[in-house]
């Protein structure tokens, strides 16, 4: 079987090094060493500041909406957000009770469509919630231009963007905050774990507390938080990743560039802005008509290639998030697409081969 992902897995013989160093000290979790090292390691290769590990990226986003004051309020709220994303983005605002409403996307970048969002903001709305989808960067002036003059905050979901430049600067730098995911499948990662990178520090310093419960010291319990913490073995995940990051981004980049040259060019790519460093995280093409795309799907699978159909469905047909006016965009682009096979080590020729035969 080919799957569509496989999570990066390290030198062993350095995991093992760092968890006898675990051992030695004896210390789990609590912002530990290697938590702090890690931290540390991450804003120097990202090039941030006032980031913040937490033990997954769907606790990033929760944790940055009540750092940044959009959750835990009393009224009712209500955020922006795309509807092409994975579902943590919108079951998150859920989650900490703001309601997700959803506007389209751009029909070339699959990001949300910065001219739709005016018309979709009400007395409740706090903030805009955008995808930086696929690791494609979002319209991040545009939107900073709406969310300026309408006084929301911006969380981006930036889950796929991990090392993706825009500009020659770090997309994560956009916005109130940006978040990551670490999630075992993601281009880098801590088995489960994730980041939120704050513009400013006193955000930052709120945020610290949050994720242990709120307390300040061994007599104070300041606020009202919440367990967000990454641990000692997860971080230790994490460095050994971030060690062999290099090669693992080239193989991914290798894998890209063998689907962009061989597909055929009726199929659509993710179209991309100039100034943009793309991190090759994920292959996804859109096909000519839902019936094809199932079909080669299923075609695909008897041949023991795995392909997804990310993102489907297009999120505002999923009951529970409330309802919303149908998005003709996303849920087009949504019935229309598959992620490719995309990893280090994947067998692109084989995976090339058997979809040349189907189309
Ligand atoms: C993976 C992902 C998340 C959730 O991250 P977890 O670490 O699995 O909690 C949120 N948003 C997007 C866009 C994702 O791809």
């Amino acid at each position: 079987m080919i799957p569509v992902t496989k999570p990066y897995l390290p030198s062993r013989e350095k995991l093992d090094r760092y968890i006898d160093g675990i051992y030695e000290r004896a210390w789990l979790t609590n912002n530990g060493e290697l938590v702090q090292e890690l931290t540390k390691r991450l804003e120097a290769y990202l090039g941030v500041e006032n980031l913040l590990l937490v033990a997954n990226g769907t606790l990033a986003l929760q944790i940055a909406y009540r750092a940044l004051g959009i959750s835990g309020r009393t009224e009712p709220t209500e955020a922006i957000t795309t509807p092409f994303t994975f579902v943590a983005t919108a079951s998150s605002l859920k989650w900490e009770g703001v309601e997700p409403i959803f506007t389209d996307i751009d029909p070339d970048t699959w990001c949300l469509d910065p001219a739709l969002i005016e018309n979709a903001i009400t007395p409740h709305t706090r903030a805009i919630v955008p995808v930086h989808v696929f690791g494609n960067a979002c319209e991040v002036e545009a939107i900073d231009l709406v969310a300026q003059k309408h006084n929301l905050k911006v969380i981006y979901d930036a889950s796929h963007a991990f090392g993706v430049n825009y500009k020659g600067e770090s997309l994560l730098k956009r916005g109130d905050a940006a978040t990551l995911s670490f999630h075992a499948t993601k281009l880098f990662h801590t088995g489960e774990g994730g980041a939120i990178i704050f513009k400013r520090k006193e955000d930052l310093e709120r945020a610290k507390k949050m994720i242990n419960f709120g307390i300040t010291g061994p007599e104070t319990i300041e606020e009202l938080g919440i367990n967000a913490k990454m641990n000692e073995l997860q971080a230790a995940m994490g460095l050994c990743v971030l060690d062999e990051i290099e090669d693992n981004l080239q193989a991914r980049a290798d894998v890209w560039h063998r689907y962009e040259q061989s597909l055929p060019k009726n199929l659509q790519l993710q179209a991309k802005p100039q100034y943009l460093d793309y991190n090759y995280a994920y292959f996804p093409v859109v096909f000519e008509s839902e019936e094809q795309t199932v079909l080669i799907a299923e075609q695909l699978k008897e041949q023991s290639v795995l392909t997804r159909r990310y993102f489907y469905p297009s999120l505002e047909s999923v009951a529970f998030l409330g309802a919303q006016a149908e998005q003709p965009v996303s849920k087009n682009i949504a019935s229309r697409i598959l992620c490719l096979p995309i990893y280090s080590g994947c067998d692109t020729q084989y995976v090339l081969s058997k979809i040349m035969e189907l189309l």
